[in-house]
């Protein structure tokens, strides 16, 4: 076998379809954020519009003091997995906060938000013989891997479909076996919001488990930044909820929070828990910093939703095509992978201005879209600049649609 060909024939397969990924050779500037440093193509510095540090706690002095302390009191690395060596007071400490945030009795760190969801969800099927687990069909990647590793029987059920949750579930009412639904709150890249009260009522009705990924809205929505189902009320109704260390919290990692038996058993059982090396001491240690920030600190999450509000109202004043978002995430619907890697390169070379195309296979074909993420560090200048700037890149790529397609 001609291995090269191989590898080279699978890019030249994803290069025809437009949807090659390129880079944006980047760095951050800490203190500056959403500058960056740009080392590609382009001015040498640009504004970031699709970072998922939501809030810039990643730049947050108070974050980073608590990631340097950590560094230099414990070193770089945590020394093992969690069973060998590797626990240290800072996980167990992180562990207890955000089992509180939650409401839950423990919480189990992983080493990122797609370890957490395919190592626990895995383990739970596997944990609940004959299980069903019941997926909303936008679920990301992460869970799918999960259920799929668990080898339970998967019912996918609409997006955010109640009724057809319902539907389902019925079928199966007369089987005495498990069943779980596994949902997100904030779906990211159409930035809809689940029905968590109406599932939960469902879960109730057909004595199903509940597995919530808040991965993009804790530290973002709820008082204290539990998640939608805090904001909601529902917290307590959900049985497993999922989050990452590394989106509003500005850090890295992921967890889980429910009851003490259910993590004791995840943490017995997960190959994805217990045969890696835990998360180093200055990640954890920041992490913590930024949750504990993040709870007291209600003001950055209400500045967030109105810089969000601002930016789809600007664009909807400019006849830009922003999809229906519910939450802080703001997509322009584009509907073809050439254009929205002609319109970002433009915006990046021409206005300094840095958005990633999503393509398939993160969203369906024909539904490429340019995502953008406001923060609450984004001003006023920059937003409407962003604006100007995807007014003149969208009308004039429209205009030269047939080149591309
Ligand atoms: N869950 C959802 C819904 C996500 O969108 C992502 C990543 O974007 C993850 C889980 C994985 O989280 P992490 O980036 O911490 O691995």
């Amino acid at each position: 076998m001609n291995y090269e060909q191989v590898f080279t024939t699978a890019v030249v397969k994803v290069k025809s379809q437009g949807r090659y990924r390129v880079f944006a050779d980047l760095e951050r500037i800490a203190g500056e954020f959403p500058y960056a440093r740009n080392h590609g193509p382009g001015p040498d510095r640009v504004v970031v519009w699709c970072s998922n540090d939501y809030l810039g706690q990643g730049e947050n002095p108070t974050v980073i003091a608590a990631l340097c302390e950590a560094a230099n009191r414990m070193g770089a690395g945590s020394g093992g997995t969690r069973n060998i060596s590797g626990t240290h007071h800072l996980h167990v400490t992180l562990e207890r906060e955000l089992a509180d945030l939650h409401g839950k009795e423990r919480a189990l760190l992983f080493t990122s938000g797609y370890v957490s969801n395919s190592a626990a969800l895995s383990a739970i099927g596997k944990l609940l013989p004959g299980c069903i687990i019941y997926s909303d069909e936008l679920n990301h990647a992460s869970m799918i891997d999960g259920i799929r590793q668990s080898g339970c029987e998967k019912r996918v059920f609409r997006h955010n479909d109640t009724d057809h949750l319902e539907e389902i579930l019925a079928t199966d009412a007369g089987a005495d076996r498990p069943k779980l639904i596994a949902f997100e709150s904030v779906y990211s890249m159409d930035g809809d919001v689940a029905p968590i009260a109406g599932i939960c009522d469902l879960a109730k009705r057909y004595n199903s488990l509940t597995y919530l990924d808040e991965v993009h809205a804790v530290g973002l929505y709820g008082r204290q930044g539990g998640g939608v189902s805090e904001r909601d009320g529902q917290a307590h109704r959900i049985d497993i909820v999922e989050g990452t260390l590394a989106k509003a919290f500005g850090c890295m990692g992921g967890y889980i929070a429910g009851t003490a038996n259910l993590i004791d058993a995840v943490r017995s059982v997960a190959p994805g828990f217990i045969f890696t090396t835990s998360l180093p001491p200055a990640i954890t240690g920041a992490a913590l910093a930024s949750v504990r920030y993040l709870r007291e600190h209600d003001e950055l999450r209400v500045k967030h939703q109105e810089r969000a509000a601002r930016l789809k109202r600007l664009l909807r004043e400019a006849d830009l095509p922003v999809m229906p978002s519910q939450s802080h995430i703001v997509p322009l619907r584009v509907g073809c992978p050439y254009l929205a890697k002609r319109m970002t390169d433009l915006l990046m070379s021409e206005h300094g201005i840095y958005i990633q195309p999503i393509n398939y296979p993160t969203v369906p074909r024909g539904t490429e879209r340019l995502r953008m993420t406001p923060t609450p560090k984004h001003s006023d200048r920059q937003m409407d600049d962003l604006v100007s700037a995807l007014v003149a890149v969208h009308n004039g790529v429209r205009f030269r649609l047939p080149a591309f397609a």
